[in-house]
């Protein structure tokens, strides 16, 4: 229940909506609770044989208006805090998210983060709006009620209250195994969306595999723990939803029994009885409703504190620029005995690489797959936080950049094609929206996609579907090629990223680089002889060690892995041979 308080930060803001709904409350509240005084007023006149029933009625009447207008308006001020409180928590979460890094994806699934997003969100907003009013409710009802109740009969009032210390008893045991069960709901519910988002994801390789069958067993077993983690919360409720109105049910008994005999013994007037138990029964409110209210709590407690579970982490790669760092960037890189773990392994996937990169240089990186690639270049724009002290640009540690500016300038363009659910002009120019047509155009002729693009019914407007599915994958490529070509930026990492293309194309390609990048840095990854062959340089990576630096002549004339490699492919070897270089090396 602690980290509900969490959340006092965000209510801060909204302290004056909050405030004012909830004194609107308790004022709406009180006219209802003066209505009891008017029924008295009126049976009293009739108990005393002179009917005045016209000044109750208008009393009535007024109260019951004004309650309804100050208990709308308090519900509404109420209701928009818990909304907005939502959002900001919602709009955070989206923002911590933006700024994680593959090492909190790899702990986290997306339909886990979307549970809390969603569900756990949900949640606390239920509880600020619901919550706060049944909250005031149950202070409403016991305070206003046994005021009143001590102002008509102390002597009664007594009777109310021996259920109160089993009510209190009960209700903190439940809200501790309601805890518990709430927690437990929350994570087999991330569980499933988790579940269902990968195996949405995957679908056509399941279909592929005609694993249909299989993969609905297997999300039965999911499916299954959430039930059963959600039918015993239900359990829980449902004890505490019999549990409550039964104490109450006994108090309305009592008071029954010894309201009727005051009343019979003169003591007490009809009228006074009447209002007496209409307070009775507001007051056994709480008491009803306190098992829903801890519910309510406590399942906001458990997303509270599965929401900063992800907002306590901060961003996976801080900013701390110097404020010396150059900007523009020229395009030096400079990597000195880089070495680089992943977090939770032992090995290092890049061991002492040393390397220097002039200004407008064009570097191939080749190695076989798993050699380390993909990793040095993300150092480079540090999707991977290199080491203090291990890479440079223009000589000053990357860690020194602004990041923004750092990823600007040296744009990379990865091995998996991504593209939004969005026309193909948006997803091209996605990082600036404001470049004219022709730039993309320009882009799209570049990575060798205007043929394919004029083809589109649509042309640049057509929408490539939530994960291009209507590209083919060399398509794709090629569009996020031509997404990094159009930043112009003056350093360019491509992680093998025409590998799906054809040689006419990839020649084509490759001439708009050389003609494009002129005095601009480009690092390129590949498995291509074809592709490498023209770089200034050509670094060959094995098990995350530089074992070959050279031009292409000098690499053949070493005769060591490339030039293995380029015998092979000369020979047009297929994918076995191909792939069998990487154990001669
Ligand atoms: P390449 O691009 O040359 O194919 P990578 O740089 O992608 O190689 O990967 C190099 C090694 O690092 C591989 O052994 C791979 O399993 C490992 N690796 C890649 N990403 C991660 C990660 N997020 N966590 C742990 N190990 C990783």
């Amino acid at each position: 229940m602690r980290s509900l308080l969490r959340l006092g930060v965000f209510l801060r803001e909204h302290r004056a909506p909050m405030t004012s709904g909830i004194v609107l409350f308790f004022i709406g509240r009180l006219f209802e609770f003066s209505v009891p005084l008017f029924i008295k007023m009126g049976i009293d006149s009739i108990e005393a044989g002179n009917p005045n029933l016209l000044v109750p009625f208008l009393a009535i009447l007024a109260t019951v208006g004004l309650r309804f207008c100050f208990l709308t308006y308090a519900r509404f001020q109420i209701r928009r805090v818990g909304l907005r409180v939502a959002f900001s928590l919602r709009r955070l979460l989206y923002d911590q998210l933006q700024q994680q890094g593959s090492r909190f994806f790899s702990h986290y699934t997306i339909g886990d983060m979307m549970t809390r997003a969603v569900a756990d969100i949900a949640l606390i907003q239920r509880a600020i709006a619901n919550g706060t009013i049944m909250a005031c409710w149950i202070i409403v009802a016991t305070v206003y009620g046994f005021g009143f109740m001590l102002a008509l009969s102390p002597t009664l009032t007594v009777w109310i209250l021996p259920p109160l210390p089993f009510v209190l008893a009960y209700a903190w045991y439940a809200s501790k195994r309601m805890g518990i069960a709430s927690r437990t709901v929350q994570n087999r519910l991330s569980d499933l969306s988790a579940h269902v988002e990968e195996n949405l994801s995957g679908i056509r390789t399941i279909q592929a595999m005609v694993q249909e069958e299989s993969e609905v067993r297997r999300f039965d077993g999911t499916n299954e723990a959430y039930a059963t983690a959600f039918y015993r919360q239900a359990k829980i409720n449902s004890m505490m939803s019999a549990v409550m109105p039964t104490l109450a049910a006994v108090s309305s008994v009592v008071i029954l029994g010894l309201g009727g005999l005051l009343v019979l013994e003169g003591e007490m007037t009809i009228g006074t009885f009447a209002a007496f138990f209409m307070y009775v029964n507001w007051v056994v409110q709480p008491f009803r409703m306190a098992g829903f209210v801890v519910n309510l709590y406590q399942r906001a407690a458990v997303g509270t504190a599965r929401l900063f579970e992800v907002f306590d982490m901060g961003p996976e790669i801080s900013e701390r620029p110097s404020g010396a760092t150059p900007r523009p960037i020229k395009g030096h890189i400079e990597l000195r005995h880089l070495s680089f773990t992943y977090p939770g392994s032992d090995t290092p996937v890049l061991d002492d690489v040393s390397l220097d990169i002039a200004q407008g240089e064009s570097i191939a990186i080749m190695g076989r797959v798993g050699s380390g690639k993909t990793t040095l270049l993300k150092q480079l724009t540090r999707l991977l936080d290199p080491p203090e002290g291990s890479v440079f640009i223009d000589g000053h540690d990357v860690r020194d950049y602004p990041l923004a500016q750092l990823r600007t300038q040296v744009a990379m363009v990865p091995q998996d094609p991504f593209l939004f659910g969005d026309p193909l002009r948006d997803n091209i120019t996605y990082d600036d929206p404001t470049r004219t047509i022709e730039k993309v155009w320009d882009a799209a002729e570049s990575a060798y996609l205007r043929d394919t693009i004029k083809e589109f019914p649509e042309q640049m407007e057509t929408i490539v579907g939530e994960r291009g599915v209507t590209l083919s994958g060399g398509q794709k490529q090629r569009a996020t090629l031509a997404r990094g070509l159009i930043r112009n930026a003056p350093a360019l990492l491509l992680d093998d990223c025409f590998s799906a293309v054809d040689t006419e194309t990839e020649e084509h390609i490759l001439s708009e680089l050389r003609r494009l990048r002129g005095d601009m840095t480009t690092i390129l990854v590949s498995h291509r002889i074809s592709t490498a062959r023209h770089a200034d340089r050509i670094v060959v990576l094995d098990e995350g060690r530089v074992i070959e630096v050279g031009s292409h002549d000098e690499l053949l004339a070493q005769g060591g892995y490339y030039a293995e490699l380029e015998r092979i492919q000369r020979e047009g070897a297929d994918e076995k041979d191909f792939a069998s270089v990487g154990a001669l090396t």
